[in-house]
């Protein structure tokens, strides 16, 4: 009996033992599929996600007739708060927040919508399967998670989950729009929501006082006083906020104006160099604006202009500004105790510099020891590193061999070359301080850009992250904004033409192709590096400065992905890879690099972005350049991320190295280069 007793106890053990092994394995299973349901409800996400990307891109590409939206009611004068809003605790205050700054619609508002939005939030508490919003409804609210989870369906299909600080039924509070998907709550939910007509209120007052208080303030500008409200009005729908922090530099003395400010909150310190020092001119408040003489004429700022605290200006372009009013309506009153000289009486504090007081850099150590430094060589001469007695600063000079030149028939390239670079006034194109000749060489004395290549670096790299690229194309785009304003096409845009100044900042160099044309004209020669040459140019149909802006999805292409897009050893291959237009990306090329590269390499040159009505505005707004404060960019105030390329050591480190040259080009007399 006892055997048979413990026989059984040690199978209802084993049994036992058995089932626990089960159960594990079971909730293991259990565990697995659950994981395996999430990675499907993600997928699914994603799939919907990436059809609805492609859905709207079809919609770009084709254009399909659309419905017209409106939204039915009249707005009230007053912002409406309705009765049901309720008071917020800090912490669902900061949720709030939190979940409007990710939105992409509510981001966009200002702090003072956005806090009048949070204001006027009201809640509402759901129980598991409560539907907040239903599918082909007419919609007119907004709702931001509290608490809880809902799911999201369409036509009965799982489309993702919600859970606390998103957003939903956006579209609903700008118009009455039917629902597209329906949103049901899982759990216990808590929602803050608001309706259309609050939004609306709320957005328009808003906008009323603005354009109130703005309408005043340029009323008291006196280059501005003989325009009507009508005017007044169109400048201030051009106009666009602009915020700065504390100490950042809103206008630097001695850059080039075009831009007018006027200040909408806080204090603006104006300051000017004397003797070295900057002393204070004065303090301007709200209501002041500064940079009126920039929307006029062609003028380098005579002060800083620096913000104290937070600030918050109203500016507008000068281009813009040129679309909008008829320059013969304005009257110029010169404050020039602000701001203001004109362009004949820049500074050249270079132009001093004479040819004698140059003298070469020698190579340190290494093979070429004791010889001159050589940064680079191009088509026609090379280019030298040299220094001053008196400065100890470092020059690049350019020295071309002049029979050359009338050899290849370059005189004239080399005359516009000079000519362009010594007027322009950009931290984005190298300076040009001095032309000189002699009877064998011209010579050209430019700013030194010690951080060597981008071509180099982009091989040393094999290809740059996100972040480099990024900011490497927005100093090209930068550079172009200037020189297109100036009518000038530049035409050679690629790696080998950028270089790197100390602080990582890019700067093209070689004008040698750029040219002049005004507006609505077309010019038909045939140059520009093959890889980068747009289809116009290669058909003879004509080109403009869209040429450039195609050049430049050329360049985003390159940078990310280490080979241009259009390339083959035979020229004529790559010529009609570029006529096809057809750019293969690599896997790793992230969607809003393919989306900007595809969009400047629009065929049509009138497709192209950069070239359509909103100009050069629309590339610095595509979302690959989200990263980028073009302000603090233009200031040189956003940190490079090109810094990490340079290397550190003797000044000459980040180039290659040439062998001295020691021959002595033959003279020449023709006179070809009188103005040079
Ligand atoms: P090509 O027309 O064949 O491109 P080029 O004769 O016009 O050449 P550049 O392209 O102006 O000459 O310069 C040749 C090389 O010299 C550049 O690729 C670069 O390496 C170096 N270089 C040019 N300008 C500077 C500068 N300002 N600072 C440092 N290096 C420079
Ligand atoms: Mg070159």
């Amino acid at each position: 009996m006892e055997v048979k007793l413990k026989e059984l106890r040690q199978k209802l053990e084993k049994q036992c033992q058995i089932n626990q092994e089960l159960q594990n394995h079971n909730r293991d299973l259990e565990k697995r599929l659950i994981a395996k349901d999430r990675l499907l409800d993600e997928l699914q996400t994603r799939l919907d996600a990436s059809s609805l990307r492609d859905h709207d891109i079809g919609i770009h590409e084709v254009r399909q007739s659309r419905a017209a939206v409106m939204a039915p009611e009249p707005i009230p004068e007053e912002p409406h708060f309705p009765a049901s809003r309720v008071k917020k605790t800090a912490s669902e205050r900061a949720q709030i927040l939190k979940a409007t700054g990710r939105n992409d619609f509510l981001s966009r508002l200002d702090d003072e919508q956005i806090s009048m939005v949070v204001e006027a939030l009201a809640s509402s508490d759901c129980c598991p399967g409560d539907e907040v919003i239903k599918e082909g409804m007419e919609g007119d609210s907004l709702y931001i998670v509290a608490a809880g989870e809902l799911q999201v369906t369409q036509a009965g299909r799982h489309l993702r989950t919600l859970t606390p600080g998103d957003v939903f039924g956006e579209l609903a509070i700008l118009y009455n729009c039917k629902r597209t998907a329906s949103v049901k709550a899982v759990t216990p939910v808590r929602l803050w929501c608001i309706e259309r007509q609050t939004y609306r209120s709320i957005m328009a007052s808003k906008s009323k006082k603005k354009r109130e208080q703005l309408m005043s303030f340029l009323k008291t500008a006196r280059t501005l006083k003989s325009l009507n409200d009508e005017q007044l009005s169109n400048i201030i729908d051009s106009m666009e906020e602009v915020k700065f922090q504390d100490n950042e530099v809103i206008v630097r003395e001695g850059a080039e104006g075009d831009t007018f400010y006027i200040i909408l909150k806080g204090e603006v310190l104006v300051t000017k160099k004397v003797n070295g020092q900057q002393k204070v001119v004065r303090k301007l408040g709200e209501g002041q604006h500064f940079g009126e003489l920039a929307l006029m004429r062609e003028i380098l700022r005579t002060a800083t202009c620096t913000a104290v605290g937070p600030v918050t200006c109203f500016s507008i372009d000068k281009e813009v500004f040129e679309e909008t009013i008829p320059i013969e309506s304005l009257e110029l009153h010169d404050d020039s105790d602000l701001e203001t000289v004109s362009t004949s009486e820049k500074e050249r504090p270079d132009s001093i510099i004479k040819l004698r007081d140059l003298i070469p850099v020698l190579y340190q150590e290494g093979r070429y020891q004791g010889d001159p430094v050589t940064l680079g060589l191009g088509g026609f001469g090379r280019v030298e590193l040299v220094t001053t007695l008196h400065h100890g600063r470092y020059f690049a000079m350019k020295k071309v061999s002049k029979k050359l030149i009338v050899e290849r028939r370059q005189g004239a390239h080399m005359l516009f070359e000079k000519r362009i670079l010594q007027e322009i006034r950009s931290d984005f194109v190298v300076r040009l301080y001095a032309a000189f000749k002699d009877t064998r060489y011209i010579y050209m004395l430019m700013e030194f850009c010690s951080g060597g290549e981008i071509w180099t670096k982009l091989k040393e790299a094999g290809r740059f992250d996100e972040n480099t690229a990024v900011f490497v194309v927005a100093c090209v785009v930068e550079a172009f904004v200037y020189l297109h304003k100036k009518s000038i096409m530049y035409r050679d845009l690629k790696p080998e033409n950028l270089m790197l100044d100390s602080r990582g900042y890019v700067k093209l160099v070689d004008f040698g192709f750029a040219k002049e044309l005004k507006r609505g004209q077309k010019t038909y020669s045939f140059c520009g590096t093959p890889e980068y040459m747009a289809p116009e140019i290669i058909q003879n149909q004509g080109h403009d400065f869209a040429a450039d802006f195609w050049s430049l999805g050329v360049l985003v292409y390159e940078l990310l992905v280490g080979s241009p897009p259009f390339s083959s050893s035979e020229p004529q291959k790559i010529y009609s890879q570029i006529l096809d237009g057809v750019m293969r990306f690599p896997p790793h090329m992230g969607e809003a690099a393919r989306s900007l590269a595809s969009k400047l390499c629009r065929l049509r040159p009138g497709q192209r972005l950069g070239n359509t009505k909103n100009g050069i505005k629309d590339v610095r707004n595509h979302r690959w350049f989200n990263s980028i404060n073009w302000h603090k960019l233009r200031m040189g105030q956003m940190e490079a991320p090109t810094v990490k390329l340079i290397r550190k050591g003797p000044c000459y480190i980040n180039f290659d190295r040439f062998p001295f040259d020691k021959s002595l080009a033959e003279e020449e007399f023709s006179e070809w280069d009188r103005d040079f």
